[in-house]
């Protein structure tokens, strides 16, 4: 079946005498049974709820797990997995994350004494991170906001020869550009705010994974600590992935257009976008995904034209997050950065003239035209 059709699938299981084509939000605590040991299949809204469950049951077929949860956030997906590990673990962390991946880790290792390495896993000479005690390797691909791109098949190899699990954050991409898991990732996060959501209306997370013991443990986390998807949270980004496959065809052609515009332009020194062709990860990734994302990082000449452009844009909102309709600009440095220590900011060239565009739908015209309006506007 087709992505743009998964979309619009429906979990068979949940009953609906009514035949509604929309989910209801099955706003409940609980489910009453019929006798002992007769339960509908739902108990108490923390372990399952039908409206999540279509949820779970979409973004599952999107990214083809066995089992998929939904979280809270994504931050709340990512904790949860941490939560299969534990004192005296060894975790391989990409250096290039997002910042509250990065605050999260940093907590945790500390208080829990899991101890985190960092490595630029994009340049793909790993080896020597692995030590006997590494029990998973950590990335995302692209980076944020770098954009590195990390080849996820070869990783794969490396860490299933050494029985280590593959987590990918695939929030950058969304399921309809790529799939780890068909790459030999174990787990696959994503921040459901983002693309899934594609609304800037909500927050959620997914933890997808393939294999069922692995699956198990999870599920059994998920329903312990208890930070899963309320019904009213499950509706929405049910109904942000209805659009998904257009939003982001959409989003990406113009992040491409503006991508060349932003190249073309005197006051940007440089301009980081898969989708062009002179970006050091472009046939990696032309080989594991179907697309290149609306997400782009560039570099202008000044501090003071950083200034101009985040208090004057029309279109463009100055605002944390990314992968919704409209187009948003974040300034990492003092936002989604924030916490990550200065000699990784510099080691990843994150200095206080790089901006972060979210691409949206808009015509890609408009958008341009605001750009070009705080670029070439006299300081
Ligand atoms: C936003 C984001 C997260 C965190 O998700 P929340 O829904 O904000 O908790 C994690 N990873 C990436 C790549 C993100 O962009």
């Amino acid at each position: 079946m087709n992505i743009d059709t998964v979309c619009q699938t429906k979990d068979k299981n949940i009953a609906d005498e009514w035949g509604a084509l929309s989910v209801p939000i099955y706003q409940t605590a609980t489910f009453a049974h019929k006798g002992l040991g007769e339960s509908t299949g739902f108990d108490y809204t923390r372990m399952q709820n039908p409206t999540r469950q279509q949820l779970e049951y979409v973004v599952n077929k999107l990214e083809h797990g066995t089992e998929t949860m939904a979280f809270a956030s994504g931050m709340a997906s990512i904790t949860a997995v941490m939560e299969l590990f534990s004192t005296g673990d060894h975790i391989i962390m990409d250096s290039d994350l997002y910042g509250g991946s990065v605050r999260l880790f940093s907590m945790i290792g500390k208080s829990r004494e899991i101890d985190f390495c960092s490595g630029e896993l994009y340049k793909g000479d790993y080896e020597s991170l692995f030590t006997e005690r590494t029990k998973a390797v950590y990335l995302e691909t692209p980076t944020n906001p770098m954009m590195n791109v990390t080849d996820i098949e070869k990783l794969a190899k490396e860490t299933k020869k050494r029985g280590v699990l593959l987590i990918v954050d695939n929030t950058f991409l969304s399921p309809y550009n790529q799939n780890p898991l068909d790459l030999g990732a174990d787990i696959v996060i994503h921040s459901g705010t983002k693309f899934l959501g594609g609304h800037h209306d909500t927050i959620g997370g997914f933890v997808v994974v393939k294999d069922e013991t692995l699956a198990e443990k999870l599920r059994y986390i998920y329903k312990t600590t208890g930070a899963g998807l309320s019904p009213f949270d499950s509706w929405l980004i049910l109904r942000g992935i209805r659009t998904l496959s257009i939003r982001m065809e959409r989003a990406q052609r113009n992040a491409l257009e503006i991508a060349r515009f932003l190249q073309t332009n005197k006051h940007v020194k440089r301009v980081i976008y898969p989708g062009l062709k002179e970006h050091p990860g472009h046939e990696i990734m032309k080989r594991q995904s179907r697309g290149f994302g609306a997400i782009i990082t560039f570099e202008v000449d000044s501090k003071e034209r950083v200034e101009k452009i985040l208090k004057g844009t029309e279109l463009v909102y100055f605002a944390e997050s990314l992968g919704g309709t409209e187009t948003l600009i974040t300034y990492p440095i003092t936002q989604t950065h924030a916490d990550v220590p200065a000699e990784v900011l510099k080691r990843n060239n994150i200095n206080d003239r790089v901006l972060r565009l979210s691409v949206g739908i808009e015509d890609s015209k408009d958008l341009i035209n605001d750009l070009k309006n705080v670029l070439d506007c006299v300081l």
